[in-house]
């Protein structure tokens, strides 16, 4: 079984702490996606599960099974690497064979699984190439394979798209995620890419200095990041932050007033705020409305995607920029006032001490 469960579990190189008290539950089969800022512990944190790496402290099991004291042969694992890691001077079948081999698998299965896997990933015309007569994509396919033949309880991505070009990797993510769904297998991916985070995994990890943020599938996150961390890492452009002072409404809804005649609504809950308190907005460029009611919003510039348009300017009296998007074609001039709303239920709301969403 694929599951796998880290309990307090701690990673030291020297005076530097990698990894803080790490706790996380994945369900067999799941699709699990690390996420975070360079150095945060994503590559540690997947070579301690690999056992590439020694833990410091806490336990790791899979499937139910203490692993910290085996080796990564015995852990029923296996990783593709970023570099593909193939051995250039064997051949594509050979390579795909190596491993099973060395555990001495007989010929007949060796070359079933090999069949299997080259069939599921459309390499069987390459099999007797040698991996520098092949394009970076197909080499990265032949690394997954020689992951698949291993048939292994968990795989291991360690950034595996960041080689390919933009093309490649849309594709090879969508082979990745077609290939899951097929086997079923649990996967544990690294990457720093945001489409990937939020097109493949079924629950995402968000890391910050050795640290969980936050666990669970893309749309929770998007929609409920608990605190301003998360919220601002994911979504491209990131989150627009406001200053505010909460207002509870008549209703008993939290209005937050950012210097404008207009007070924005949100959904946080009026028991964790007192009125007249200092909090922190959030609302994603998407989440903004063009409103005769709304904010005025000077423009500095646009930029246009063809689909779509994001537009750059300032709010009177906020010191941080601000971006919203629009559908399509959308040329304001530098310098024109738009009038701004966020969408109703689509403002975050955070205490800026805790940094925590007051939800
Ligand atoms: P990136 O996204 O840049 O690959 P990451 O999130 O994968 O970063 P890690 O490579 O896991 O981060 O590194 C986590 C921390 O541990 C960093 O501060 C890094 O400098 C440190 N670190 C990693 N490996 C070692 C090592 N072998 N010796 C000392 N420090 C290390």
């Amino acid at each position: 079984m694929g599951d796998l469960k880290l309990s307090n579990l701690n990673k030291s190189f020297g005076s530097v702490a990698a990894l803080n008290d790490v706790n996380l539950d994945v369900e067999d089969g799941d699709f699990v996606v690390f996420v975070g800022p360079s150095g945060c512990g994503k590559s540690t944190l997947l070579r301690i599960i690999a056992g590439l790496e020694d833990i410091t402290s806490g336990g790791i099991a899979i499937g139910g099974r203490d692993v910290a004291a085996l080796s990564p042969a015995e852990r029923k694992i296996a990783m593709v690497f970023q570099s593909y890691a193939l051995y250039p001077h064997m051949s594509v079948r050979k390579n795909l064979a190596f491993g099973l081999e060395n555990l001495k698998f007989k010929r007949d299965e060796i070359e079933a699984r090999i069949a299997e896997a080259a069939r599921m990933l459309a390499i069987e015309p390459y099999l007797d190439r040698k991996p520098r007569q092949l394009s970076g994509g197909q080499r990265q396919r032949v690394a997954i394979g020689r992951a698949i033949v291993r048939e292994p309880a968990i795989f291991l991505f360690d950034e595996p798209l960041s080689n390919l070009d933009a093309a490649l990797r849309v594709q090879t993510r969508a082979e990745i995620t077609r290939l899951h769904r097929q086997m079923k297998t649990t996967m544990i991916y690294v990457t720093h890419d945001q489409v990937e985070a939020m097109t493949m995994a079924d629950k995402i990890v968000v890391l910050r200095a050795g640290r969980v943020e936050q666990v669970g599938t893309p749309l929770e996150l998007f929609d409920h990041p608990r605190n301003l961390f998360v919220a601002g890492f994911l979504g491209s452009p990131r989150m627009n932050i406001l200053k505010g002072r909460a207002v509870v409404g008549d209703d008993c809804r939290v209005l937050v007033d950012v210097g404008h005649p207009a007070l924005l609504a949100s959904d946080a809950d009026p028991g964790a705020v007192s009125a007249g308190q200092e909090v922190v907005a959030g609302i994603r460029p998407a989440h903004f409305m063009l409103s005769d009611e709304g904010l005025p919003f000077e423009v500095q510039y646009h930029e246009s995607l063809g689909t779509e348009t994001y537009v750059y300017g300032n709010l009177q009296g906020q010191s941080e920029p601000v971006i919203i998007h629009q559908p399509g074609h959308f040329a304001p001039a530098p310098g024109s006032i738009l009038k701004i709303m966020p969408e109703q239920q689509r403002l975050h709301v955070f205490d800026p001490a805790s940094e925590l969403a007051l939800a």
